[in-house]
């Protein structure tokens, strides 16, 4: 089978690869047939992370091609979405509902799902199924739920953005712009995007932004501050995982809100004295995207949310050079790769 190798930083192969096979009998072998690439896969290729002729990709949608004998609740043929984990679902950790951190999690970045077949450990856990075969226009949405959407979903949670809040949001990647789109959904009073590009400022307004503000750093703190009558934001989604872009989110947030940290975090240390007085939530990390996935399917199916807008490049699989590329140089909100 074809499947995207990232050999080095910048370096980024569509090469040959065995199709994989049944290895514990809680497994399912899927054939993927959208898959993309993470904000977060944006770390090793720029050099953040080490890597070396590493299979790539953890977000997917496909269809069941075989089962192990312990899998139960899916069937040959299901169209399925997965979550970015593989999870158990039983265990104590998961019931509560952070599928995520499951004693039995299994990463699937390491196993690669940019690539025309995927081994799903704990298959029952892991999956969910389609109500039937999708329509074509259905799939960029079902394959954001698989991440950025699940992901932006968490950390709206996590802000705890809801009816009479005012939301802003750090960061306009995918799970940013996903994280005004949650914030709505919860019925969010108000929310600022904090983005400097006007395509991005345009699909925020469109997924529900009433704000936007340009300005980063403590500028940005200081418009929010602006905007929410000095106290800062009840609810602030953090989206980009560095220093500058954790520090904003606590300084924009008001004494009692809630933070929703969901960048993967590189570098970021904070200070405690700061943090102290802040008198903020802070909740976040890698989300727990299997929780929401029946609930994010359903208005997906119902036609009541569109996240697979945020899929500005559609690409052959054996173009991921360049949708890597693309989303390095913010050419590309998103990139999705097709079989
Ligand atoms: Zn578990």
């Amino acid at each position: 089978m074809r499947s995207v190798i990232m050999h080095a930083p910048g370096d980024v192969r569509v090469e040959k690869r065995e199709i994989p096979t049944i290895i514990e009998p809680t497994d399912a072998i899927i054939r993927v047939t959208a898959a993309c690439v993470c904000g977060s896969d944006l770390w090793p290729y720029r050099g953040a992370e080490t890597v070396d002729h590493q299979p790539m990709g953890h977000e997917y949608v496909g269809v069941v091609e075989q089962i192990g004998d312990q899998v139960n609740n899916i069937q040959v043929g299901d169209f399925v979405v997965g979550s970015f984990v593989a999870s158990d679902n039983t265990c104590e950790i998961c019931q509560a509902g952070y599928q995520s951190r499951c004693v039995h999690a299994v990463m699937m970045g390491s196993i690669g799902t940019q690539a025309e077949y995927a081994r799903i450990p704990l298959a029952d856990g892991t999956l969910v199924a389609t109500p039937g075969q999708p329509d074509p226009d259905l799939i960029p949405s079902l394959l954001a739920a698989s991440d950025v959407l699940g992901t932006g979903w968490f950390a709206a949670v996590a802000a705890e953005a809801g009816p009479g809040k005012t939301v802003a949001v750090v960061g306009d990647g995918a799970v940013g712009l996903l994280g005004v789109l949650a914030a709505k959904q919860l019925g969010a009073e108000r929310i600022i995007a904090m983005s400097r590009h006007a395509d991005r400022q345009a699909l925020a307004r469109e997924f529900g932004a009433t704000d936007i503000v340009t300005e980063r750093g403590d500028e940005g703190v200081a418009r929010v501050r602006e905007l929410t009558g000095g106290l800062g934001a009840h609810s602030v989604i953090e989206a980009v995982g560095t220093q500058e872009a954790m520090m904003q989110a606590i300084r924009s947030t008001r004494p009692g809100g809630h933070v929703g940290f969901v960048g993967v975090s590189h570098g970021v240390q904070l200070p405690g004295d700061e943090l102290f007085f802040s008198t903020v939530h802070l909740h976040g990390g890698p989300a727990p995207v299997r929780r929401f996935l029946p609930e994010l399917i359903q208005l997906i199916w119902d036609r009541k949310i569109d996240p697979g807008k945020v899929f500005d490049l559609t690409l052959p699989l054996e173009d991921a050079a360049e949708a890597y590329a693309a989303m390095d140089e913010r050419r590309a909100i998103k990139a999705m790769l097709t079989f």
